[in-house]
C-alpha cells in the first residue's frame, strides 16, 4: 500500500507515533524551494523550530539545507522525480534554529496524481546520531585521535579533561588516567600572566577558538614551548559542548629557528650583534622615539691603523684583537645600549633613552680613554685608538639608513683629521658626501672626456733663484662644477681605484711635456709628478711599466721625479718596498712630499733612498725670524743634509719667507712668490721670454 495514503488516512495516529521520537515528518509542496506544508510538532525538540510558524510562513526547505550540500541534493531530487521514483534516501546537513547544522538522513516519498503530476512530497527526517554515519564518523575520529602526531586534549563545558590521546602522553609525560578528570591548568608553566589567559578566554568565548605559542610544563618539570590551537564544539542549542585542544612540542623548531636567527644576526667572531641586528634595533628604537621625548645616538667607531696591525701581526692576532675590542667596548656602556660589529674593524654603538648630547660626548671620551690601555695578545702588546662618528636622532634624521650614513660620514671626517678623534654629524658633512659621490661618478669619464689637464709650478734653486724644474699638478675642468681642486678629487680617485689610470696618464703626459721642453731648451728638463700610495699597492708592474716607457723613448729616468708621501713609507708592505727599490735601481729621483705633516719618521728617511724632502707649506706659511716654525725648518734642513737629502720648501709666498729659508740653507723653493702653477703654454712663453732660465 502507498504509504502516503496511509499517512493521510491515519495522520493523527502516525503523528502521535512520531511525536517525542527522533524522527520528524515533513510534507513539502511541489513548488520551487519545496516550501514546508506540514511538519510534526516534535521538530521543536529536534531542531528548535516552531512547527506552526514554519508552516504558516511556508518556509523554503532549501534554505535550511547546508549550502555545500544543496546542489547535490537538488540534483538527486530532480533525478528521482524524473524517473518517478516512489521513495529515495538522502543524507545532508540541516540548519537548526540555533544556526548550527546537524546531519540528517531523509526518507522521501513523492506523491503523484492520476495524470502523473507531482502533488507534494512526504519525508521522514532522522537525526544523524541515529544513523550509521555517526558511528562511522566516530570510528574515524577515534582513529585520528589515536594516531595523530599532535597531542589532543578534550574538555567538557566545565573545563574538566575528558579525553587525551597517546601523543598527549608523549609530549606531556602524563598518562591518560593521571589527567582525565583533572584540569588543563595542571600543564601550565607559570610563564604567562593573567592577561595572557584573559585574552585566550576572550577569544574562546567570542570566536570559539584560540591559537598561539605557549610555554607549558611537562610532568618532569621541564618547561617547553608548544603551538596550541583550541576549538569549541557546540550543541545544536548553541551551547558549549566540548573544547578540543590540539598541540605540538615546538622545542626543536624553536632551537633551529634560534640558531638560524643567531647566525643571521650575530657576528661569529665577536659574538656581537651584526649590521642586520643593529639596523633592526635602530628601526625599533626610532619607532619608540615617536612616543617619548627622548633621543638616541648612533656612534660609528673605526680602529686606527688596524690594517697595519693585521698586515704585520697576521690575521689571527687581528681577529683576537677585534674580540678584545668588542669586550672593551661592551664594558663601557649600559646593558641597554647596543654594541655591534658593523664590518671589518668598524663597530657601532647605539645609545638609547638620551636626554642630552653632553652625556654622549662624555661617553665617547670614556671609550677613548679605555683605549689608552694597550691590548695584550700573547707576547704582543698592541696600542690602538678609535675614531668616532656621532649622529643623533631625531635631530639628524629619523631613518635608520640615513643615520647609518650620517655616522659613517662623521667617522670618515674624524678619521681625516687624525687618530683617536671624534666628530658629530653636520649638514655640511652631508653636502660634502653628496659632492664626493657626484665626483666619484663623474670622474670615471673625466679622462676620456679630456677634462683633466696638467699645470706646472716652477721649483727654483734658492742659491741663484733660477728655475730648476717644475712640479706637475693635475687639474679637473668639470663641465658643471668648474675647476675642481686635486685636494678634493684625488682622494676620491684613490677610493674608487681610478687613481691608477689617472696616475699613468699624468706620467705619460709629463713625459711628453718634458720631452718637448728638452728639445726647446736643448737640455734635460725634469718634471716632478705626484703619486699616491695606492698606485704602488698592487704590484711592481706599474713602476716597471713607467721605466720601460722612458727607456723606449730613449729618455733618462731623471726626466721624471716621483713625489711620494710619508704615509706610503709607513704602509710597510713588500710591494711598496719593491717598487721603491726598482725606482732607485733605475736611477729615478724620489721626493718626499708634505714633510712634517705625517709621522716624520727619521728611520724611514734613512732606510729609503730619498733624494728630496719637501717641507710642507704649513711650516713656511708663518715663517718669521725667531719663530718656532723657523727652528723646525732649520732642524729639518740640517737633518736632511746629514742624510744626503736636498730640501725643497713649499708654499713660499713672501720675500721674507724666501730669505729666511735661503739663510737656513734650504736648497730649493716653490710657491706663489716665484710663480703660481702655470699652463704648459704659459710656462713655455716664460721660457722664451726669459733667456736666463734657458741654461
Ligand atoms: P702638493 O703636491 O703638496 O702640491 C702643492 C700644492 O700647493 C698645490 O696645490 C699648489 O698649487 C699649492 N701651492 C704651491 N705654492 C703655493 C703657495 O705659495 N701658496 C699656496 N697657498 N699654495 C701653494 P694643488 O695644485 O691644489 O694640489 C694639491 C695636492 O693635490 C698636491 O699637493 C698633491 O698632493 C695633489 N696632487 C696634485 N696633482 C696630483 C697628481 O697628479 N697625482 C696625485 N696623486 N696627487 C696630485
Ligand atoms: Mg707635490
Ligand atoms: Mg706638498
Amino acid at each position: 500500500m502507498d504509504i502516503s495514503v496511509v499517512a493521510r488516512q491515519y495522520q493523527h495516529s502516525i503523528l502521535d507515533l512520531f511525536s517525542g521520537g527522533p524522527v520528524a515528518i515533513f510534507v513539502w509542496s511541489a513548488q520551487q524551494g519545496w516550501p514546508v506544508e506540514f511538519v510534526s510538532d516534535n521538530i521543536r525538540e529536534l531542531l528548535g523550530y516552531d512547527a506552526t510558524e514554519l508552516i504558516r510562513e511556508k518556509l523554503r526547505y532549501t534554505s535550511l539545507i547546508h549550502p555545500d550540500d544543496l546542489p547535490q541534493i537538488e540534483a538527486e531530487v530532480a533525478h528521482y522525480l524524473s524517473i518517478k521514483s516512489s521513495c529515495f534516501e538522502q543524507i545532508y546537513r540541516l540548519k537548526c534554529h540555533s544556526g548550527c547544522y546537524c546531519w540528517v538522513r531523509d526518507f522521501t516519498m513523492p506523491e503523484w496524481d492520476e495524470q502523473g503530476q507531482l502533488l507534494r512530497i512526504l519525508g521522514y527526517i532522522f537525526y544523524q546520531n541515529e544513523t550509521q554515519q555517526v558511528s562511522e564518523t566516530l570510528q574515524l575520529a577515534e582513529l585520528v585521535r589515536e594516531y595523530a602526531r599532535e597531542a589532543i586534549m578534550i574538555t567538557n563545558p566545565e573545563g574538566v579533561i575528558i579525553s587525551v590521546n597517546p601523543a598527549f602522553t608523549k609530549v606531556t609525560g602524563y598518562d591518560s588516567n593521571e589527567v582525565v578528570g583533572g584540569r588543563p591548568s595542571l600543564l601550565s608553566s607559570g610563564h604567562h600572566d593573567a592577561a595572557f589567559y584573559d585574552a585566550m578566554w576572550h577569544s574562546l568565548n567570542t570566536q570559539g577558538s584560540w591559537e598561539g605559542e605557549i610555554f607549558d610544563r611537562r610532568k618532569n618539570g621541564e618547561v617547553y614551548p608548544k603551538w596550541l590551537s583550541i576549538h569549541t564544539a557546540y550543541t545544536c542549542q548553541g551551547e558549549v559542548f566540548r573544547r578540543i585542544a590540539i598541540f605540538s612540542d615546538i622545542t626543536q623548531q624553536k632551537q633551529s629557528e634560534e640558531l638560524i636567527w643567531r647566525q643571521a644576526n650575530f657576528d661569529s667572531l665577536t659574538n656581537l650583534p651584526n649590521r642586520q641586528l643593529l639596523t633592526l634595533r635602530l628601526e625599533q628604537e626610532i619607532n619608540r622615539l615617536s612616543r617619548t621625548s627622548q633621543g638616541l645616538a648612533l656612534i660609528f667607531m673605526d680602529l686606527d691603523g688596524f690594517k697595519e696591525i693585521n698586515d704585520t701581526l697576521g690575521h689571527k692576532l687581528g681577529d683576537d684583537l677585534l674580540i678584545l675590542v668588542g669586550d672593551r667596548l661592551e664594558a663601557q656602556v649600559r646593558s641597554t645600549d647596543m654594541v655591534a660589529r658593523f664590518s671589518g674593524d668598524q663597530f657601532a654603538l647605539l645609545l638609547t633613552g638620551l636626554t642630552d648630547q653632553v652625556s654622549v660626548e662624555q661617553l665617547v671620551m670614556k671609550v677613548r680613554s679605555a683605549f689608552e690601555q694597550p691590548f695584550e695578545l700573547g707576547d704582543e702588546i698592541i696600542f690602538t685608538s678609535v675614531s668616532f662618528g656621532v649622529t643623533f636622532c631625531p635631530e639628524d634624521g629619523r631613518d635608520p639608513w640615513e643615520l647609518l650614513k650620517n655616522a659613517d660620514q662623521a667617522m670618515f671626517s674624524a678619521k681625516v683629521t687624525g687618530r683617536g678623534r671624534y666628530q658629530f654629524f653636520t649638514e655640511t658633512m652631508q653636502l660634502t658626501a653628496q659632492r664626493r659621490m657626484q665626483l666619484a661618478k663623474d670622474l670615471r669619464h673625466a679622462l676620456s672626456a679630456k677634462q683633466l689637464f696638467l699645470e706646472y709650478q716652477p721649483i727654483v734653486n734658492l742659491a741663484d733663484e733660477q728655475l730648476s724644474k717644475v712640479e706637475a699638478l693635475i687639474r679637473w675642468q668639470h663641465p658643471e662644477l668648474g675647476l675642481v681642486s686635486p685636494a678634493e678629487f684625488i682622494p676620491v680617485a684613490e677610493e674608487t681605484g681610478l687613481i691608477s689610470e689617472i696616475g699613468d696618464w699624468v706620467f705619460r703626459e709629463a713625459v711628453s711635456q718634458s720631452e718637448a721642453w728638452q728639445s726647446l731648451l736643448q737640455r734635460p728638463f725634469q718634471i716632478s709628478i705626484n703619486t699616491s700610495p695606492v698606485q704602488y699597492r698592487d704590484d711592481t708592474h706599474r713602476v716597471s711599466g713607467w721605466i720601460d716607457y722612458l727607456r723606449e723613448r730613449c729618455l733618462s729616468c731623471k726626466t721624471i721625479s716621483l713625489e711620494i708621501t710619508e704615509g706610503m713609507l709607513m704602509e710597510n708592505s713588500a710591494d711598496i718596498e719593491n717598487c721603491l727599490l726598482l725606482i732607485r735601481d733605475a736611477g729615478m729621483e724620489v721626493a718626499l712630499d708634505d714633510f712634517g705633516t705625517g709621522y716624520s719618521s727619521l728611520s724611514y728617511l734613512k732606510r729609503m733612498d730619498i733624494d728630496f724632502l719637501k717641507i710642507d707649506r704649513s711650516f713656511v706659511m708663518n715663517l718669521q725670524a725667531d719663530s718656532d716654525d723657523l727652528a723646525l725648518c732649520e732642524a729639518m734642513i740640517v737633518m736632511a743634509h746629514r742624510l744626503g737629502i736636498q730640501v725643497v720648501a713649499e708654499g713660499i709666498e713672501t720675500q721674507e719667507q724666501k730669505a729666511l729659508l735661503k739663510s737656513a740653507q734650504c736648497d730649493f723653493g716653490q710657491g706663489y712668490f716665484f710663480s703660481r702653477p702655470l699652463s704648459a703654454d704659459h710656462l713655455e712663453a716664460l721660457f722664451l721670454s726669459n733667456k736666463d732660465t734657458n741654461h
